[in-house]
């Protein structure tokens, strides 16, 4: 028998992945993985869509979140595992940036509007739970206003460009307080991407519980660091692929892992938390 795998980091159609949690589920099996966490931003119905598949296929599942968040005007993300997925201060705070995004995109659509690049709002709305700059690059691909998805971020989409909207976001410390409300954990994304130090340093002395150590298709000597914060806290060294489906090419699932004594650890924490 292989040994157990586990991706911890992957988004379905219920945000901006191109695979339905169903579809991830029987994808995770195909690659040869028995463990998966899917970690849609902002929102959390994939789990109870997957979880009766996942149960029958035989294939472990946690619940799992990758919420948006904001500290001291810096953009983090922050994922949250083994949590109650109906607990309410989920889904209030799944709300709040369910109404946070249509403002966001809103004026993001208003943006694109006047660099002649209008788009159907209210069809896309309608389109997709957590509607997302994805969306919104694949719509501009769609319309023949650019290339490609990397393309629209490049020229309009990305931060600092000319239709970027950067939005109300909710604080690191609201985020950790829900996913600790909710019987689960928090732990920092992808940390390569916080690129600024003081930022990276005050999020280390926050109550996280753990940080993302393996990350998509890097190798073990881009990990250390982040294994070497994780050892000294005490911390759970989380791993994914952050597979998006075909608008991340080259990105597989399973391309990250964690192995069992990780991915067990979350597991006796999920039968907490679900009363
Ligand atoms: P949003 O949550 O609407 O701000 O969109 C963020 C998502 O956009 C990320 O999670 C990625 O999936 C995607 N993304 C961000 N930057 C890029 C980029 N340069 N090229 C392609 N996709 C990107
Ligand atoms: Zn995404
Ligand atoms: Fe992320
Ligand atoms: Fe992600």
């Amino acid at each position: 028998m292989n040994s157990f795998r586990a991706d911890l980091h992957c988004h379905s159609t219920c945000s901006d992945g191109t695979f339905t949690p169903e579809e991830l589920v029987r994808h995770a099996l195909d690659k040869g993985l028995q463990g998966l966490s899917i970690t849609d931003h902002d929102n959390v119905s994939a789990y109870a869509l997957a979880k009766p598949l996942a149960d029958r296929l035989g294939l472990a599942l946690i619940s799992g979140v990758e919420f948006s968040a904001e500290l001291r005007g810096v953009s983090v993300h922050v994922l949250g595992y083994a949590f109650q997925t109906d607990h309410p201060a989920i889904l209030d705070l799944c709300t709040k940036h369910k109404n946070r995004r249509a403002q966001r995109n809103h004026e993001m659509f208003e943006k694109l509007a006047q660099l002649d690049m209008p788009l159907d709002e209210e069809a896309l709305s309608l389109n997709a739970q957590t509607l997302g700059r994805p969306h919104i690059a694949q719509a501009m691909v769609d319309k023949g206003y650019v290339d490609s998805i990397p393309d629209a971020f490049k020229k309009f989409l990305a931060e600092g460009r000319p239709a970027y909207v950067r939005g109300e976001l909710f604080s690191v410390e609201e985020t950790l307080n829900t996913l600790h409300q909710a019987g689960g954990v928090a732990i920092i994304a992808h940390p390569h991407l916080i690129d600024r130090p003081r930022i990276l340093n005050q999020l280390v002395e926050m109550p996280f519980d753990g940080i993302e150590c393996f990350y998509s298709r890097f190798d073990k000597s881009r990990n250390q660091r982040w294994i070497r914060i994780a050892e000294k806290k005490g911390w759970l060294m989380t791993g994914g692929s952050d597979f998006h489906g075909m608008v991340k090419p080259g990105v597989e699932l399973g391309c990250s892992w964690v192995g069992i004594e990780t991915f067990q650890q979350l597991k006796d924490r999920q039968q907490h938390a679900v009363p």
